[in-house]
């Protein structure tokens, strides 16, 4: 049995920022998607508690229903793959008879971005811009690259 990877890349919204939740508080944030990337993060701070966590633990549940979903699709289109070669195996075959049906379909699931207020932030220890709530901007973040607290004027 060959295994397979399926890559789930993360959507980011118009501005080029990346969702992220904390599992700590629940807390929505976003990253730079280009800045995110580069950084190589395996630990992120949450902006708002300050607590950090491995980068898994900080996907949003729309980014793991999308994930499943996709994962859902592959699995659906190997099994029917699957059958389409048996048809075709015992196309010559009296005794057995395959018939597959039309490609199964999948709906993956939108993601649902801003539905928050976020408002944009850079963080001057790290030079990188994050999105959080209005409130947070106003009392100071954490930065989730090294978790220094960032106030902003
Ligand atoms: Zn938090
Ligand atoms: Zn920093």
């Amino acid at each position: 049995m060959s295994s397979k990877t399926i890559q789930v890349s993360i959507p980011a919204d118009a501005e080029g920022y990346v969702s992220f939740q904390c599992p700590h508080c629940e807390q929505r944030f976003k990253l730079g998607a280009d800045e995110f990337e580069d950084s190589d993060a395996i630990n992120l701070f949450c902006p708002s508690c300050g607590l950090a966590h491995e980068l898994d633990h900080f996907y949003s549940k729309e980014f793991i229903d999308k994930a499943m979903s996709i994962v859902e699709q592959e699995a659906m289109e190997m099994i029917y793959n699957m059958f389409k070669g048996l048809e075709r195996k015992n196309r010559g075959n009296k005794f057995v008879k395959f018939k597959t049906g039309s490609k199964p379909k999948v709906y993956i699931k939108e993601m649902y971005e801003n539905i928050d207020e976020l408002v944009e932030a850079e963080l001057k220890c790290c030079k990188k811009h994050l999105k959080v709530t209005v409130l947070d901007r106003l009392i100071g973040v954490y930065c989730s690259y090294c978790g220094v607290k960032n106030d902003f004027e």
